[in-house]
């Protein structure tokens, strides 16, 4: 597509899937280290842990980037299934994402500490202010499906939370819960 025209593409409600566009896939051993057993991982890591759709619109301010990302149920040990989780590089761009299927959580952080997790539920619409990295979580057991979009200038910057982590970590304990992260360095 070259959005250089109004157009429109679909994306399925339940899946996330498009049939008009190309997805890109994140497996296990797309995320080294990024889990607290990484010895666990290390058994699993063929498995496609995510998906999502970068439909290639310009990267210039004023565009929007949009597409869907399909975060599938699982665990790597008793930590539940999530995305690598990024800053903007431009890092004053907000981000929408509205739950389509499934449920989970968006985790979020900033540069100054703050720390808050939003629940993605059908239907209700999570907005990452600017500042804050973001990830989701997926805590149920069906495929978390979500629409996002952000200024299409705003960048990714995996590496911040790569060398960091996230100060928390979601755990399976009988259900979901959030405690800091043995392994987040300052
Ligand atoms: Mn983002």
């Amino acid at each position: 597509m070259k959005f250089n025209r109004p157009c429109s593409i679909d994306f399925d409600l339940t899946t996330g899937l498009s049939s008009n566009a190309v997805s890109k896939k994140r497996y296990l051993s797309d995320l080294k280290n990024m889990y607290q057993d990484e010895e666990a991982r290390l058994k699993i890591e063929s498995r496609l842990t995510y998906e999502y759709y970068d439909l290639g619109l310009p990267e210039e301010a004023g565009e929007l980037s949009f597409g869907t990302s399909i975060l599938y149920p699982g665990k790597v040990g008793n930590e539940y299934h999530m995305t690598k989780g990024h800053f903007h590089q431009h890092i004053d761009t907000p981000e929408v994402y509205y739950g389509l299927s499934g449920e989970g959580y968006m985790l979020m952080e900033n540069m100054e500490g703050d720390v808050c997790w939003e629940k993605i539920t059908p239907g209700n619409a999570v907005y990452v202010a600017k500042g804050y990295a973001h990830r989701m979580i997926n805590t149920g057991n069906d495929p978390l499906v979500v629409f996002y979009t952000y200024e299409a200038n705003a960048g990714h910057d995996y590496q911040t939370i790569l060398d960091k982590g996230f100060r928390k970590i979601c755990l399976d304990d009988n259900g979901p819960v959030f405690i800091d992260n043995p392994k987040w360095k300052e």
